[in-house]
């Protein structure tokens, strides 16, 4: 039977412990031991079923982290306090002083900072690339190469990694692929096109109401358990735990992420189309103009759509911030960072989200000033948003 992510989730059952049709919050940082001999075999990882501790796990983290290894088809899953707190871990246990990581080029910010500024503090090195050509790909690959790193939709640009070519490199190099599948959760399914981890920010789409911060590694429970090891795993002692209040409110609105997923990618697709069929210089994966519309669609789970985000290029910082204020004024969305809001959310990343790549490495990439990225809301009438927006252009002068 074809893995459909939606309904792995739903194929879960939770009980709280008085029946509720909610599992009960675990309200504790420790746990009691009916036996000393008990606690010493926990801490060294031999007693199923027990909790230590809670920056180690504890019963409502180990439920959402069910859910979303379910949605991503690994063994396991281990949720943190940040999707930064998820992707800095994974890279620090999969690497050590001397060791070599090949990132795409076009990653979230942060994660591009981490790389390129922290990790060599560490002696771990990262050769940037387009992640688009696997031959250049492979070319970078040296004999201390450990790591595999891009995103399946890169933050800003829209970039599609074919994941499948990425992991038979993976696999011909005894390397590990590591993929943030932060922008298209349900539409693509890195672990089952071959990639070794799977990180999301939970902030954006799978938490869908820009009221938390969190993250999940999703793998195997080998390399689970090494994060989570009290002598060496980098979550368990750098301790970007999330916290069980959390982990129970993130579970309840995965619920309708399928939902809402379905929703994003209809408005997007429609505005993209109207937006390029205006002129408007416009990148969405799910356009045929989109340079890897053919890849997204042959590694897609075609139901939930090409995503909620998209790109429009107007040609100056200026022009950018002007319609974003006009926009935001006239109610068609806030002008935040951020994604996977019911709202539209709008932001120029090259002065923000991706700030922390230096401007010629920005131009390089393809990343422009005029650049404003969507993130489109679940708007009931998607054509009435675009005639509005299509008014704002129109006032601004970029139609
Ligand atoms: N990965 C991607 C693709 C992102 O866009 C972001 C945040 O914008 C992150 C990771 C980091 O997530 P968080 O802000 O939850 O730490």
């Amino acid at each position: 039977m074809k893995f459909n992510p939606a309904e792995s989730i739903q194929d879960l059952q939770y009980f709280g412990e008085f029946g509720g049709v909610n599992p009960s919050i675990s309200d504790s940082s420790t746990y009691t031991f009916l036996s000393a001999k008990t606690m010493f075999d926990t801490f060294e990882g031999n007693a199923d079923g027990c909790y230590l501790y809670s920056r180690h796990s504890s019963p409502s983290n180990l439920y959402l982290g069910e859910a979303l290894a379910a949605m991503e088809g690994t063994q396991t899953a281990n949720v943190t306090a940040s999707g930064m707190g998820a992707i800095t871990p994974v890279l620090v246990q999969l690497c050590r002083a001397g060791d070599h990581i090949v990132s795409s080029r076009t990653i979230y910010g942060g994660t591009y900072a981490f790389l390129k500024n922290f990790t060599p503090k560490f002696g771990i090195e990262t050769s940037f690339v387009d992640i688009t050509k696997l031959a250049v790909v492979e070319k970078a690959i040296t004999k201390n190469t450990k790591v595999l790193y891009c995103e399946s939709v890169s933050n800003p640009l829209l970039e599609v990694a074919d994941i499948q070519g990425l992991s038979a490199l993976a696999k011909k190099y005894k390397l590990k692929l590591v993929v943030d599948n932060t922008f298209s959760p349900l539409s693509i399914s890195p672990a089952k096109l071959g990639a070794n981890v799977v990180c999301h920010s939970l902030t954006k789409f799978i938490n869908g109401s820009s009221d938390s911060v969190g993250g999940v590694v999703c793998g195997t429970q080998e390399f689970i358990n090494d994060l989570r090891n009290v002598n060496d795993g980098a979550s368990m002692l750098l301790g970007s735990t999330m916290d069980s209040l959390r982990a129970a409110s993130v579970l309840k609105n995965m619920r309708t992420l399928h939902i809402r997923m379905k929703q994003h990618s209809f408005n997007a697709a429609y505005l993209a189309d109207k937006f390029e069929k205006e002129g408007l210089k416009t990148v969405y994966p799910g356009l045929a103009s989109h340079p890897s519309h053919k890849l997204f669609k042959s590694m897609m789970n075609k139901e939930y759509g090409f995503g909620g985000m998209l790109t429009i290029d107007v040609g100056s910082l200026e022009k950018a911030n002007e319609l974003m204020e006009l926009m935001q004024h006239n109610n068609l969305g806030y002008l935040a960072v951020s994604l996977g809001f019911y709202k539209t959310l709008f932001s120029a990343p090259g002065s923000s989200t991706s700030s922390e790549i230096p401007e010629d490495e920005q131009k390089e990439m393809g990343l422009s000033d005029g650049l404003i990225r969507f993130s489109i809301g679940l708007d009931n009438n998607i054509e009435r948003t675009y005639q509005m927006m299509k008014k704002c252009m129109i006032e601004v002068g970029v139609l």
